[in-house]
């Protein structure tokens, strides 16, 4: 007989099998070919996998036992060899403005990471946390101060979008960016395996063209991704065309600055047919007059690409701020006359401080 435990204090479930202790796996951390070769190991069939894969993605079944069409030996197999782990919600804010909805997750060990729903019209976009902390810290982020924790594993990134289905029956999640906390190209392998689950048909089945990484500029993890040969979207969060400014803003671009940056760029618009997008955090005397939007000009000058810009998201403490209405017409009259395609938005969710790592940060304190 099996009887099961939980440990919070280093996070592994475990099982007993005539009084032997042995560790359980997150059952959402194998891919579908390790889920389908793990269980043919233990002599089920193929189809059977298929199904319970189906279970786990398709239905977000919380429990082996919830399987229904699945014969009783096998949930007990199931139930022996893995766990079915759903994030505890901490706290949840929902935007009264645009409905924009936030979640703070409690992972196994304690770790907390934000994770955020965003309904419109046509689509409903998830954006996910892949890392605990990050390592890169842009001075204009929530997240920066309290630097790194640890990578997300493939099944704690896909929670995150299972929690927010199980909070919101009715939404089907139509689109994910990783713009939550962390550097999706750090965790680069963990959040390609979440992708293809994602992707899968028999899962998510969300197109690559509605997957957004957005990076900060970690240009192997770029030229990576190149190889992939999917149309996943990228997003560069460039906030200035000037090296002195953006290394001061980004410290990532010491390490990599503009021009190979920007050389990566036009490798993956190439190889992929697909437009990037420049994510540009306007910062009130930083990076947002006449001059920066000329040189943001002259930088993105006949590339496949579009710019989105947003004002700062002001985090209680910090010493920069949005520019005005007025200062934001004109940069945007600057990159629009030099042929530049790109939009200003408003952050979504100002009510709820759903600028990425806020809510996190505001629970640590
Ligand atoms: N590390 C990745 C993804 C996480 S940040 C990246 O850098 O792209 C997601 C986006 O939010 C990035 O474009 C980032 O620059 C932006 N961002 C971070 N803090 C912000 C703030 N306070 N106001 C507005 N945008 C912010």
């Amino acid at each position: 007989m099996f009887a099961q435990g939980f440990s919070i204090a280093n996070a592994i479930i475990f099982t007993y099998n005539n009084g032997k202790k042995m560790k359980k796996n997150r059952i959402r951390d194998l891919s579908r070919f390790e889920l389908e070769a793990a269980l043919k190991e233990e002599g089920v069939e193929p189809y059977r996998s298929k199904q319970v894969f189906r279970w786990l993605y398709k239905a977000q079944a919380s429990s082996f036992d919830a399987m229904t069409d699945l014969p009783a030996s096998l949930r007990a197999l199931l139930n022996s060899k893995f766990y079915i782990s759903d994030p505890a919600v901490l706290d949840l804010r929902r935007s009264l403005s645009d409905g924009t909805t936030k979640y703070l997750f409690k992972l196994e060990d304690g770790n907390t990471v934000e994770a955020v729903l965003l309904p419109e019209k046509e689509r409903n976009t998830i954006c996910l946390s892949s890392q605990v902390g990050c390592k890169f810290a842009c001075v204009f982020c929530a997240s920066a101060p309290f630097g790194f924790v640890r990578n997300l594993s493939q099944g704690e990134i896909l929670e995150e979008a299972i929690s927010i289905k199980n909070a919101n029956p009715a939404a089907n999640i139509t689109n994910v960016v990783f713009m939550g906390i962390g550097e999706p190209m750090d965790n680069y392998d963990n959040v390609m395996r979440a992708i293809r689950v994602f992707n899968d048909k028999d899962a998510f089945n969300i197109g690559a063209r509605k997957i957004t990484i957005s990076t900060c500029g970690v240009v192997p993890g770029m030229v990576k991704l190149i190889k992939e040969g999917l149309q996943i979207e990228l997003s560069v969060s460039l906030h200035s065309a000037n090296d002195a400014v953006r290394s001061k803003l980004l410290p990532v671009n010491k390490r990599y600055p503009l021009k190979d940056l920007m050389q990566a760029c036009r490798d993956y618009i190439r190889a992929t047919k697909r437009i990037i997008t420049f994510e540009y955090v306007l910062i009130k005397g930083v990076n947002s007059s006449k001059d920066d939007a000329l040189s943001l000009v002259r930088l993105l000058k006949g590339m496949q690409c579009k710019v989105n810009a947003i004002s700062y998201n002001k985090i209680p403490g910090s010493p920069y701020e949005g520019p005005s209405g007025a200062e934001i017409k004109i940069f945007m009259n600057a990159l629009k006359s030099g042929g530049i395609n790109a939009t200003h938005r408003k952050p979504k969710g100002e009510d709820i401080d759903a600028g990425c790592g806020q809510l996190r940060i505001s629970r640590m304190k």
